[in-house]
Order: structure tokens, then C-alpha cells, then sequence
């Protein structure tokens, strides 16, 4: 029998390439399948904060390969990248030959249709299986892998509000005397503008060499289907204008000659039960997609890789089915709560469109911050949870 540990991870999203990178090692075959021909992401910025961007840039090693790309925002130590360039720095790490450990392989146009979480069986579309020790499910908020987990349907509730986003390049905005006399857009913050229920937040991305916006539009005003739930559904630029003719035009005329805008039903997960099951776990959006209102979503996601490298950080061969059920039992218990929370969180402050049946988090934005970044790690973490149990226990 063969020694290597064979890991499968469905979906080549961030939390898949976060966990093909924290699994690498030697004596470990990876394998991500994912559906799309191609790894792609959209044209827009993403956030990663302290808690992540740490672990991607010191603990993983990413923070020269990212800061060729990157454009810092001056909102502490929050980092905007465009979305291309973390998907692009995280698969060359996977798959590079310059890292230790065996590199990952990717395989695309790769759509799994089922598995068999006891055995560690994944079958694709095209007929074929594939076995391996252990499964990761990282396929996404619409996740086909959830079902085989928690052995029912469960899927993501509509909030009631769509996020149109594009890019808009540098020099064509600085190039709009009306914009540029209000906003200058190679300031490295993250403008946000309010206008009746409808909300714009802006900012710069590949150090100031495109402008990324995301506006997000109550459903009812806006004028087009949004039922899909992918990140690559159109939206079409009239029916974007027509839902935001209330703001000023020198803040609508930088959006009139954008070519390409992406439409995004805002959708996120009630907090499930367990994350695992067998040979298999959901990290990500499958496990616990959440409101980008904190942007915490790929964060945690950085998290959830980083939980599953320590807890398997001793397993150099082939585990026991035992053996990584008990790893993965811990790395469930370091993540559940402390992901469950900032979902929770992240919908309550998308009030009113989700108000009435959140649960209500006492924390004011100053202790969520706090709780947010001072994160050292899923061991740290259930360290100090498991204390905390102890000492209230004892008192
Ligand atoms: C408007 C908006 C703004 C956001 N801004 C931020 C932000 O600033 N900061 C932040 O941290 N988060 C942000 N988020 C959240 C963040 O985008 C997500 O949490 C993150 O992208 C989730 O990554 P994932 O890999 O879990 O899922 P995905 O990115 O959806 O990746 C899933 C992958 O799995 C593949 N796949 C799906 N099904 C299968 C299958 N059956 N077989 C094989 N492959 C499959 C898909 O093709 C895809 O590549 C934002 C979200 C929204 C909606």
C-alpha cells in the first residue's frame, strides 16, 4: 500500500487553492478539480484582513509575490488585491516546483457530481471516480458537496439585495474632470456612498492601475433578473444606470463607458450543524457563506485551510480513515463558532434586508474588529476556547 497521503479538494476557488497550498507537503498528492475550464476570477478588488492576510503573507510566505500586485488601503491593515491576482499568487504557489513539498495539480473542466464520504470517493460528470484520504469540499456558496455531508439539501437564502461590480481603468477615470474634482482615485481608501437604500464602495486595486466598484441595489429596484448566484452572471449597464439615477451625474459618468459588469444576488447560509462528515469537510463559502458586509468571507476561508495544515501537520503518510476523522473533528471544533459568529454578524449588519430572523450579536464594530484580527491560528485558537470552557467549569 502506498504511503502518500492523497488529498482530493473539489473547487479551485480561494479556499480551495488556501488549502491546496496549507496541505502542501511531502508524501502528499493533491488533487483540485474544478468545474470551470479555466481558473478565472472576476474583474473586482477583494479584502483580506489581519487575520488572513497574516497567514497568507507571513505564515504561507506569499507577501513578496502578492505586494507586486497589491494596492493597500488605508483603513488599518486591511489589503485590497484584485481577485485575478490572489487566485493567481495562491495556484503558483500550489502548483509551483520552487516550494517544498509535492506540487498540487489542478485539474479544470473537472465537475464532481457526488461523493462517498466514508470511502473518500468523489465522481466526476464525465463518469470517472477518484479516492483519496481525504475529500475537501470547497465547491462554493451553491455547493453540490453539502448535500453528502449533512445528507440533506441546504441551500443559501436570498437577502434581498444584488451587487452589481466592475472595474473601471485608472486613466479613463482620471480623465473625468467632474469625478476626480470630488474623489481622487489613486487614494488608497475605500470610499463608500449612500444613497437612499442603494450604496456604492469604491476603491483602488493593482496599485492604482483600475478603480473597483461594487453597488449594491435593493432587489425590488432593481430593473433585472438576479436569481443566478454565480460571481460571472451579466448585468446590463442601462438597467444599472436606471436603478441609480438619483446619484449625481458626476458620480454616474464614470459608469457609462464600463464594458463589462458582473451581477451578484447576495445570498449567504444559516449556520449549519457540522462541516463534516467521514473522510470529507466543507471549508469556505460551502460551509459557511456569509454577507460581504464585513468582508470576512475569503478570510475565513484562509482560515479554514490554515485550520486543516495544523491539525494535519503530523501526518507525513497515509492516515487512518480514524486518523483523519479525529483531525477533522478538530480542526470543526477550532472553526464552527468562530465562523458562525462573524456570519451572524455580517447579516446583522446588513439590517433592515435581514433583519428579522438574525440572531443578535453584543459586540460593538470596535470588539468585532478586535475579534477579527487578534487571531493567531485554529490551535491558539481552540486553546483558548477550551480554557475558557475549563475555567468556566471549574468557577
Ligand atoms: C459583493 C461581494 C464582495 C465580497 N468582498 C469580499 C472581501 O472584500 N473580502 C472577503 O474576504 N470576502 C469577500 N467576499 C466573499 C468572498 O468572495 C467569498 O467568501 C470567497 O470568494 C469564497 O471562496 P470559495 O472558494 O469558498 O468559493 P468560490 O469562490 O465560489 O469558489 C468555488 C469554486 O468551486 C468550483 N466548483 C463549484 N462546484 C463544483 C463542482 N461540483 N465540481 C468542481 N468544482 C466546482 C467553482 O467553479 C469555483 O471555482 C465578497 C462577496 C461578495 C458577494
Amino acid at each position: 500500500m502506498s504511503a502518500t497521503f492523497r488529498i482530493i479538494i473539489v473547487g479551485g476557488g480561494i479556499a480551495g487553492l488556501a488549502a491546496a497550498v496549507a496541505l502542501r507537503d511531502k508524501q502528499r498528492e493533491i488533487t483540485v478539480f474544478e468545474q470551470a475550464s479555466q481558473l478565472n476570477e472576476i474583474g473586482a478588488g477583494i479584502s483580506l484582513q489581519p487575520n488572513a492576510s497574516k497567514i497568507v503573507e507571513d505564515w504561507w510566505g506569499l507577501k513578496d509575490a502578492l505586494q507586486q500586485r497589491k494596492s493597500a488601503v488605508d483603513q488599518g491593515a486591511r489589503v485590497v488585491y484584485h481577485r485575478q491576482d490572489l487566485q493567481d499568487v495562491l495556484r503558483e504557489a500550489a502548483t509551483g516546483t520552487d516550494r517544498p513539498g509535492c506540487p498540487v495539480m489542478i485539474r479544470t473542466s473537472s465537475r464532481v457530481i457526488s461523493c462517498d464520504v466514508d470511502a473518500g470517493a468523489v465522481t466526476l460528470d464525465d463518469g470517472s471516480t477518484a479516492t483519496a484520504d481525504l475529500v475537501i469540499a470547497a465547491d462554493g456558496i451553491k455547493s453540490k458537496m453539502r448535500r453528502f455531508v449533512l445528507g440533506r439539501d441546504q441551500n443559501a437564502i436570498p437577502t434581498g439585495i444584488s451587487a452589481y461590480r466592475f472595474m473601471i481603468p485608472m486613466e479613463e477615470l482620471e480623465a473625468i474632470a467632474e469625478f476626480t474634482q470630488f474623489i481622487n482615485p489613486r487614494d488608497e481608501y475605500t470610499t463608500m456612498v449612500l444613497c437612499h437604500d442603494h450604496r456604492l464602495v469604491m476603491g483602488p486595486v493593482r496599485k492604482g492601475e483600475a478603480y473597483s466598484v461594487v453597488a449594491l441595489v435593493p432587489d425590488e429596484t432593481l430593473h433585472e433578473d438576479s436569481s443566478s448566484t454565480s460571481w460571472t452572471s451579466h448585468g446590463e449597464k442601462s438597467k444599472m444606470l436606471g436603478s441609480f439615477s438619483d446619484l449625481p451625474e458626476w458620480l454616474l459618468k464614470p459608469f457609462r463607458n464600463v464594458s463589462s459588469l458582473g451581477l451578484w444576488q447576495l445570498r449567504d447560509l444559516e449556520p449549519l450543524e457540522t462541516w463534516i462528515n467521514g473522510r470529507c469537510i466543507l471549508i469556505g463559502d460551502a460551509a459557511h457563506a456569509m454577507l460581504p458586509t464585513q468582508g470576512q468571507g475569503a478570510s475565513q476561508a484562509i482560515e479554514d485551510a490554515e485550520a486543516l495544515s495544523a491539525f494535519f501537520q503530523d501526518i507525513q503518510c497515509r492516515p487512518s480513515p480514524h486518523d483523519v476523522h479525529c483531525r477533522l473533528q478538530d480542526a470543526f471544533a477550532s472553526r464552527h463558532d468562530r465562523a458562525t459568529l462573524i456570519q451572524q454578524y455580517s447579516r446583522q449588519q446588513a439590517k433592515p434586508a435581514t433583519e428579522k430572523d438574525s440572531v443578535k450579536i453584543k459586540m460593538d464594530p470596535e470588539e468585532f474588529t478586535s475579534f477579527n484580527y487578534t487571531y493567531n491560528g485554529a490551535k491558539d485558537w481552540l486553546s483558548k476556547v477550551q480554557s475558557k470552557v475549563q475555567r468556566s467549569n471549574n468557577a
